[in-house]
């Protein structure tokens, strides 16, 4: 039967006689206690046995079992889960074994049956010998590597074993075991002092280790010497009374330390004993040192490597932080990791931290950080190191950490911070391995910031020629303002962007917004009165200079918009050389949400958007030049036409002159001939009795002269031949005789007549006759005009005309108009469309004439089939 089911099988045995819960053999390797076999012991009772081994007061509760050799027992906490009220130890025989037993309640009877089967067991017996050919042998077992380790030649265990060997050799309450590390001894190993474990004693800081060092020989010192001051005192009981020191020596070199304790003196042979062991077991411990110390070389290494192989090829901060993270828990066995980057502004850290959630990334204010201040040591600090008042660790529960700096090219670029749950768990390779870390760290975070700040801009530049692409051009400033605002927050993704734009007088009133939150702004805006004056923005218009700001809190200038609170702000100014044309200004909720790239992307637009700003507003002034043109070229046309007319008006007057003089001397060699021809006629009808019937053709002979001599008078009057006179006169009393005069006539044609008088009229110098027949005319004109019946409307009122004053006098008829043909032809002597009807077309040609020597005009607007205006006006002239 094999050493192991023996045991498996008295486990059984023993647990079913004495019916407990479990059992279970347990074993102290290397300071841990580890389950060799058991009985009835779930996996996860296993677990929760261990932990409860590992707590330091039960670990030296069971050491004290080992030591004394006397089974124990104690009640479990409720919170164990082992399904068991009382833990029984039975220490077996050694001192690294112990029977563990769960149970209600042993009696003495099953205690008795537990400590036979426990004596039954045995232990590893290579070591229970105390002579010095088999303290050899102990240092052989050193080296002998455990080849189901990790790390066949652990120190930590081998320092373990060693210590064990001493303690085997004499009763002691407790002891440890240091290494020699630089000016230190640390203590890699202890018995039943669990406080000591780790401890570094600084050799000149103990006057019994500087004496130790010197020497080279062994120290005994009790309570009762002045001496016992000056001895390392952790991990002492009161009632010790005697500590004895033994070196491990090389050569002439002190390599390690054994210190050990109890309440009575030691005594001359256990003395030599524990000299002897440390003389055999000096030469392994220091091949095991050297093993140790060239494994931790050889780990630091394949660190290093593994630094160059993956974390310097990550191609973004995201990413190097990420490895370098992986890299160092692996290596450090903690989570507490952060690293702080300084931002270009140097005012901002980017935070990658190791959170429960994993690895976050951040941007937090340098101020109260705190690892600020540490960004100005040249080297690394450790946490025992800080004087108070300090505010690191960084995670709560952190009882150590190293805080390098990161420097580069003489400037800190950030701090790498990494803590621990354990006391002293960095030793001074781990920190060196740090510095080289971060000093790699910080070429690498500069020159990937560097690379993704190259990278960035770029992409902004891109993004900014997007939005110019589409805003050029654009000539109204509004339109502007709200496109490229639209366009920034599209492009950028910005949570807010507003465009402000000067008017013609300087004022910021028009604006453009964009972004998810602008609907909330705008609303806002409503109640804010144009122009925007204050806040950042208002003094960036003011200086022209851009501001970049990451917490809004921190700055007065910052003026809140209801319903809107951001976090940080850019604003930058459009200018035009010292002009500043507007603003553009982008804001987030979060607090510094922008980088110095997304700053400079907003320059370089406005920059663009000032000459696309400048160039709206020439092209608005060519435009305004080009209406100007516009005009004065209608006005010029206008005048054009209206030189045309008085030119036609001339060429008119000349012809109306030349066929008045003609028309003159017709009428006077037919004036004196047609006088003669009525005259005689009418003396021939006096003669000619009434019955006669010559009388008809008589009647028709003067009837006809009269008619002739009618339209030599006619001829005459349109040659101005008869006198005229001028006298101030009323238009309205010179309208009046004419109705009255016609009255019966209009009647008769079945026309309605309106007359709309002007009173109190001014009365203007005219010929009262030529007026009366001008009217005579037009009314006469009007009613032929009208046929069928129709509506005349005849209306006098003051008028100016090309700024002088004057009277007017208008005859509308709503008969069958002018053709346009005629229009022009109508005033011409003789132009007759009532030729069949006894026209002469010398009407119009006389109110022409007449109306031209009173220095007035006559004007018509006619439509066919609509009806016609004859607009006859008179300057005031006074006489
Ligand atoms: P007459 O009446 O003898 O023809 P006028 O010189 O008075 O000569 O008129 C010239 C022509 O102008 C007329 O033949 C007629 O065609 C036109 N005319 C003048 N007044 C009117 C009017 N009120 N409505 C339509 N045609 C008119």
């Amino acid at each position: 039967m094999s050493d192991q089911s023996r045991i498996d099988y008295q486990l059984k045995e023993a647990s079913q006689l004495t019916n407990t819960a479990w059992s279970a053999l347990v074993e102290r390797d290397a300071g841990k206690w580890r389950v060799v076999t058991w009985y009835r012991l779930t996996k996860k009772f296993q677990t929760s046995l261990i932990k409860f081994l590992g707590k330091s007061e039960v670990d030296s509760w069971l050491c004290g079992a080992l030591s004394g050799g006397q089974s124990r027992s104690v009640s479990l906490p409720e919170s164990s889960k082992m399904n068991a009220d009382r833990l029984y130890a039975f220490p077996l025989k050694g001192l690294s074994r112990v029977v563990v037993v769960g149970a209600e309640q042993l009696d003495s009877k099953a205690g008795r049956i537990w400590r036979l089967a426990v004596s039954g067991m045995g232990d590893d017996v290579t070591l229970l010998h105390t002579d010095s050919s088999l303290a050899s042998s102990v240092a052989i077992s050193l080296l002998i590597p455990d080849l189901n380790s990790e790390s066949p030649y652990d120190l930590p265990r081998a320092l373990d074993r060693a210590l064990m060997a001493f303690i085997r050799l004499v009763s002691v309450q407790a002891g440890w075991l240091a290494v020699r590390r630089g000016d230190a001894l640390e203590i890699g190993a202890q018995w039943n002092a669990p406080s000591t474990m780790d401890q570094v004693l600084v050799i000149d800081d103990h006057a019994l280790l500087r004496r130790l060092n010197r020497n080279l020989t062994p120290m005994s010192v009790s309570r009762s010497d002045v001496l016992w001051s000056g001895i390392p005192h952790k991990g002492l009981k009161s009632s010790t009374k005697a500590w004895i020191c033994i070196p491990l020596v090389i050569g002439q070199r002190l390599i390690g330390a054994l210190g050990l304790w109890r309440s009575s003196a030691f005594k001359g042979d256990e003395w030599n004993r524990l000299v002897d062991l440390a003389t055999q077991i000096a030469p392994a411990l220091e091949t095991l040192i050297t093993f140790a110390e060239m494994a931790g070389h050889l780990r630091r290494l394949a660190l290093l490597n593994d630094f160059a192989v993956t974390v310097s090829t990550g191609r973004s901060l995201d990413q190097i932080a990420r490895r370098m993270f992986a890299l160092l828990s692996r290596a450090f066995g903690t989570e507490m990791i952060v690293l702080d980057l300084l931002s270009s502004t140097d005012h901002v850290l980017q935070e990658y931290r190791m959170d429960n959630k994993g690895l976050v990334s951040m941007f937090r204010s340098i101020d109260n950080h705190p690892v600020a201040r540490l960004l100005d040591s040249n080297s690394k600090v450790r946490l025992s190191d800080l004087k108070e008042p300090h505010s690191l660790p960084l995670y709560n529960e952190a009882l150590s950490g190293v805080y390098v700096p990161l420097r580069f090219r003489g400037r800190s670029t950030g701090v790498l911070s990494v803590e621990s749950k354990q006391a002293n768990a960095f030793t001074s390779y781990d920190e060196s391995l740090l510095v080289v870390f971060a000093s790699h760290l910080a070429s690498l975070t500069d020159y990937t910031n560097l690379r993704e700040e190259a990278e960035s801009r770029a992409r902004n530049l891109g993004l900014i020629h997007e939005v110019v692409q589409q805003v050029v051009g654009l000539t109204n400033p509004h339109e502007i303002a709200e496109l490229t605002a639209n366009l920034l927050a599209r492009y950028f993704a910005f949570e807010l962007t507003a465009v402000f734009i000067a008017d013609a007088d300087g004022k910021l009133t028009i604006g453009g917004f964009g972004g998810a939150s602008q609907n909330v702004v705008k609303r806002a805006m409503n109640s804010i009165e144009y122009p925007l004056s204050g806040g950042i923005t208002g003094y960036v218009f003011e200086t022209g200079q851009g501001e970049l700001v990451n917490d809004v809190f921190q700055d007065d200038r910052y003026l809140p918009v209801r319903g809107w609170q951001a976090g940080s702000e850019i604003s930058v100014a459009i200018h035009d050389g010292t002009k500043v044309l507007g603003i553009i200004d982008v804001e987030s909720s979060s607090r510094n949400a922008f980088t110095q790239n997304d700053f400079l992307a907003l320059e370089s637009l406005a920059g663009i958007l000032a000459t696309v700003i400048t160039s709206a507003d020439q092209y608005q002034r060519l435009q305004d030049t080009i209406y100007q043109l516009r005009d004065t070229e209608m006005e010029l046309n206008a005048r054009i036409e209206a030189q045309r007319l008085a030119e036609n008006r001339l060429v008119q007057a000349a012809k109306l002159a030349a066929v008045g003089e003609m028309a003159a001397a017709i009428a006077h060699e037919l004036n004196n001939p047609l006088t003669s021809v009525t005259g005689f006629a009418e003396l021939v009808m006096g003669e000619i009795p009434e019955e006669s019937p010559l009388r008809p053709d008589m009647d028709l002979v003067i009837r006809e002269a009269r008619r002739a001599r009618d339209v030599v008078r006619r001829l005459l009057d349109f040659a101005r031949q008869s006198e005229s006179t001028h006298a101030k006169t009323s238009l309205n009393k010179v309208v009046e005789d004419i109705i009255a005069l016609s009255r019966h006539l209009i009647h008769t044609n079945g026309v309605e007549l309106i007359l709309q008088l002007q009173d109190d009229l001014p009365w203007v110098l005219m010929d009262e006759n030529q007026m009366k027949q001008v009217l005579l005319n037009l009314v006469h004109n009007a009613l032929q005009a009208m046929p069928e019946g129709g509506q005349m409307e005849i209306t006098t009122a003051e008028a100016q005309k090309v700024g002088r004053d004057g009277v007017m006098v208008s005859v509308k008829d709503n008969g069958m108009g002018i053709a346009v043909e005629d229009q022009t032809r109508i005033f011409e002597p003789f132009f007759t469309t009532k030729a069949d009807r006894g026209g002469t077309g010398l009407g119009l040609s006389v109110t022409y004439g007449i109306v031209s020597e009173h220095g007035g005009e006559i004007e018509l607007i006619s439509e066919p089939g609509r009806g016609s205006v004859f607009r006859v006006w008179l300057p005031n002239r006074q006489g």
